[in-house]
């Protein structure tokens, strides 16, 4: 039986190597892994989450979607339920980008809990980093766009976790603080 703390670590490693050679669309490239890591870190600390599927799934969310990783090898690796959940999280990199927004927005609702809590950390993520780390060729109006469209996506989600729902409004109204500030 492999103790928890161990099952965590593998799936670090297991992402940091598949990640390897990816880097975030900050000016300074951060290392792909950052983001995993981070997603996991709120779900622990910040939804004080101690499922380790869903810490796992956290590591693993972008796994399928962004690098060679095939869900047999999840499964393989951490089992069906990590597999699963990483699943529900992945888009079809097949459709268009504009559908696999619509997507998201309509499949929210109907997420697994464990799936919900993923897919909020991981906009409370992404709405800290187009807040302070923007990629460099966003306008303020894509990234005003972005906000918009993830506080659609967190809409389907709510009831999951009262603390990452708390943190994701309070990082959301920063954003737009910092996007739209209020005249004075
Ligand atoms: P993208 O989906 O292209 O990029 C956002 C994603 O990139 C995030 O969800 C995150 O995904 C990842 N990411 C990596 N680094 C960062 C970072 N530093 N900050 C934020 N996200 C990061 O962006 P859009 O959602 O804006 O694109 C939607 C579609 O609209 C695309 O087809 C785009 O080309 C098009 N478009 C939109 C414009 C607009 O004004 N809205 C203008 C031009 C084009 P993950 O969590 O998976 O890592
Ligand atoms: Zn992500």
């Amino acid at each position: 039986m492999t103790l928890p703390t161990t099952a965590l670590l593998d799936a670090i490693h297991f992402a940091a190597t598949k990640h390897r050679d990816q880097r975030r669309k900050d000016p300074a490239a951060s290392p792909y892994i950052n983001h995993p890591i981070r997603v996991a870190q709120l779900l622990a600390s910040t939804g004080t989450v101690t499922d380790l599927v869903t810490l796992q799934g956290a590591l693993l969310h972008d796994t399928v979607e962004d690098t060679d990783t095939t869900p047999d090898e999840l499964t393989e690796l951490f089992g069906p339920e990590v597999q699963q959940v990483v699943a529900e999280v992945t888009d079809d990199k097949s459709l268009p980008k504009g559908d696999r927004k619509r997507l998201q927005i309509e499949h929210a609702p109907h997420l697994s809990h464990r799936a919900k809590q993923i897919k909020m950390a991981d906009k409370i993520a992404n709405i800290q980093d187009v807040t302070l780390s923007p990629p460099a060729d966003w306008s303020a109006q894509r990234r005003q766009d972005y906000l918009d469209w993830s506080e659609q996506v967190v809409a389907g989600c709510r009831g999951a976790n009262a603390a990452l729902e708390a943190l994701f409004d309070q990082s959301l109204a920063q954003g737009r603080q910092v996007l739209e500030p209020v005249a004075s």
